[in-house]
Parts: C-alpha cells; structure tokens; sequence
C-alpha cells in the first residue's frame, strides 16, 4: 500500500534511539524529509545517516527554550512524532521514589510533547491536514509493578492527545498514541537487563514493527483515525480474569 508520504515532512523526537530511530528511519523510507530531534547530538547525527536530505535539531524536551528555538526555523510540519521518553525508576515502592523522579518522569514523557506541539504547532498549522502520534505504552492501561510514575505519565498522554485531538477538531490536525508493549530497545534491556531478551518467555515486538504503526497514523490513509490509541500488546489487555 501507498501511505501517500513522499514529499511531506515529519518531526521525531526522541529520533537518536530505539523507536524515534526506527520511525525516523521508516518514514525516510517512504519519502518523508525528517526532521531528527533528540537530546544525545551523537546519537542523533549518526541516526539521520540513514535519512536522506534530513535536519537534526539537539534540544532537551523539558527545556521550553531550547525546543522552541530549534523548532523555530520549521516553516511547515506534515507530521510530529514524540517519542522521546524515558521509564523512572524500576521496580521501587511509592516511599522510595523521590519528588524528583516522579517530576523527571512528567517532565519527559508529559510536559516534553506539551512543549513540543505548542511550538510546532504553526508548521502542523501549515501543513492544512497533519498527524501527531505520541508514543505512549501499554502501562497507561496495564502497571508492572514498581513502574508507578512511568504508567501514570503514559496514561497522562493518552488523554493528553485525546484532549488535542478535540481542541484541534476543524483545523484538519489529528493526534493519536500508540500504546506498545515491550520493544526490544536500549530503554527496555535498560530495564530488564539484556539476558531477559535471550530467551524471553514474553512477548517482545520491534521498534521496526512500532515504526509501521506510526507510518499508517501519519499516513493520509488514516485520515478517519482521530483521538485514538493503537494498543499493540499481542492482545494481553483483551483477557478477561475470568477463569474459563
Ligand atoms: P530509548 O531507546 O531510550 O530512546 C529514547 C530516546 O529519547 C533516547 O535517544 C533519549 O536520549 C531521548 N530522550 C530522552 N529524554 C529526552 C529529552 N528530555 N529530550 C530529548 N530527547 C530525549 O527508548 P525507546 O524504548 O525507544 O522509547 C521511546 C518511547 O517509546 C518512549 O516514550 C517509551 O516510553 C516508549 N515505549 C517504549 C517501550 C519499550 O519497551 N521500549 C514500550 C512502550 C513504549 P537519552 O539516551 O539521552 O536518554
């Protein structure tokens, strides 16, 4: 199929790692000019070598000067993807997190897409129909425990672009979130350490296959798709408790 991308433009934050690298990658491949944001400059630039004819921007997402001066040149956006993020602690009781975590954690995943759609904004804007998904997880709707502001935070941007996409409604600006469970990148083996991913007795998708379901939400062809949540989870959340 078509997605109907060539010569539109995206911006991917979080674009130097893991997902944000393999949705930068995979709308390149379809034609996309992308914009490659992300705090890691390094990892970033060698990120974009895979991208033709890409822009970088290196900016921290919490920090509202920066995002807004580097997105300040971006005369127009066809689409914005925000995934960067990152999990807070793991496996810690609700005593031993600290004030500073639980802000670190909203900072990134909340605030960072909050700050980065209000200075996109006028590009998505000009773009007259555009797409915005934001990278949530299944821990909006699923906790692992001791991940407490991680799913809170995710749970937040799923409403967050439910909120958008009805602030947005008339300006042809859609928002959506993909919700996927464990993908193997450097954030998860962070978390659950490499050997969980030798023989995993659970299941793990890729952040090429995340990338996929990004494409199709950027695409036109999902024109209809609005203020919704592509959960990719294998179908764990569809299971009932019920004993049968
Ligand atoms: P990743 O491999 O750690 O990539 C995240 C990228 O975002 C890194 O390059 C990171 O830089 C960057 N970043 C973090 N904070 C930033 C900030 N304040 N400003 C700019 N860039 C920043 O993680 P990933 O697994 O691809 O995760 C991407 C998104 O998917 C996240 O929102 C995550 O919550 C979500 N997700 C992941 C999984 C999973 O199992 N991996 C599942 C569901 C959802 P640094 O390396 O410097 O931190």
């Amino acid at each position: 199929m078509d997605l109907q991308l060539r010569g539109t433009s995206a911006l991917v934050t979080g674009a130097g790692s893991g997902i944000g690298r393999a949705v930068a990658s995979a709308l390149a491949a379809e034609g996309v000019r992308v914009v490659l944001l992300d705090r890691d400059e390094s990892a970033v630039r060698d990120a974009a070598r895979t991208c033709p004819d890409s822009i970088v921007l290196v900016a921290d997402v919490t920090d509202e000067e920066q995002t807004s001066s580097e997105l300040a040149s971006l005369e127009r956006l066809d689409a914005v993807v925000c995934c960067a993020g990152i999990s807070g602690p793991v496996g810690s009781g609700i005593e031993e997190i600290s004030l500073g975590e639980w802000n670190a954690v909203f900072a990134v995943n909340v605030t960072g897409p909050f700050l980065v759609l209000r200075h996109a904004l006028p590009a998505l804007r000009a773009a007259g129909a555009a797409s915005v998904v934001l990278v949530s997880s299944d821990s909006a709707f699923v906790a692992s425990p001791g991940m407490a502001p991680y799913c809170a935070s995710k749970a937040a941007l799923v409403q967050f672009a439910r909120a958008l996409s009805v602030d947005l409604a008339g300006t042809g600006i859609r928002v959506n979130t993909v919700a996927p469970s464990v993908v193997d990148t450097p954030m998860s083996r962070g978390d659950l350490g490499d050997a969980a991913f030798d023989a995993a007795d659970f299941p793990v998708q890729t952040a090429d296959e995340v990338a996929a379901h990004v494409a199709y939400l950027v695409s036109p062809r999902s024109r209809a798709v609005n203020g919704t949540t592509l959960l990719s989870d294998f179908g764990y959340t569809a299971r009932s408790g019920f004993p049968a």
